[in-house]
């Protein structure tokens, strides 16, 4: 589960604002400004990929040290993981933002994450844990692609569970991120207040002040 704020940079410092509330929701949140012309990639390379990873809490400083390590021996499969990582943040994006707006996720971007599934739930174990059992990653796994192996239980669990009814848009024309909305009201509109809720708040009170200068002119 993504924790806000996340806590761990990367190795040139950048932090991904992890504001989806749900895992698969800031995969799908590593573009910036998707609406808009140019939008801007936050997933350069495998290195940022084991970044977010690490920084949304899917593996530990260690294992990232690993899958960094193991990335350097293998570039090539990590470009393979890049690319697969990218695929699946969009088909993510496609099917949850087409919930968001009430109409069906195509079908195309469905089979992209059912076509994933198998992979990853080959991956899970049982395992007993102070008197009782929870589910865990197989720890002997040295895939680079093993990161995205959460994301994608992640995303599946959320189609089928309740919490479905609770994915938005962010309401910026010019954001294109996706939350879960758990206010009690559910009256969220912004990813992060802070950000685009903020710059909304301004651009209508500078919009409210120059209607009202204009119309000030007019009489
Ligand atoms: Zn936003």
């Amino acid at each position: 589960m993504s924790v806000k704020g996340g806590g761990v940079q990367t190795r040139d410092g950048f932090l991904f604002e992890l504001s989806g509330g749900r895992l698969c929701l800031d995969l799908a949140n590593t573009v910036d400004d998707r609406p808009a012309d140019q939008r801007k990639e936050l997933l350069g390379s495998y290195s940022d990929l084991v970044a977010w990873a690490e920084q949304a809490r899917v593996v530990t400083s260690e294992e990232a040290e690993v899958l960094h390590e193991e990335a350097a021996r293998r570039p090539e499969e990590a470009q393979g993981t890049l690319a697969a990582a990218r695929r699946l943040r969009e088909a993510l994006f496609a099917i949850f933002s087409c919930v968001a707006n009430g109409q069906s996720p195509p079908e195309g971007a469905l089979a992209v994450l059912n076509t994933a599934l198998p992979g990853a739930m080959s991956a899970l174990r049982v395992a007993a844990a102070g008197g009782v059992f929870e589910w865990r990653w197989s720890l002997d796994e040295r895939g680079l692609d093993r990161i995205l192996s959460p994301v994608i239980r992640d995303a599946a669990e959320l189609l089928t569970s309740p919490d479905l009814s609770r994915v938005r848009l962010c309401e910026s024309e010019s954001c294109g991120w996706l939350f879960l909305d758990k206010s009690r009201n559910r009256t969220r509109r912004w990813c992060d207040m802070s950000v685009c809720g903020n710059r909304a708040k301004a651009r209508r009170h500078y919009e409210r002040k120059k209607r009202g200068s204009e119309a000030g002119g007019s009489i």
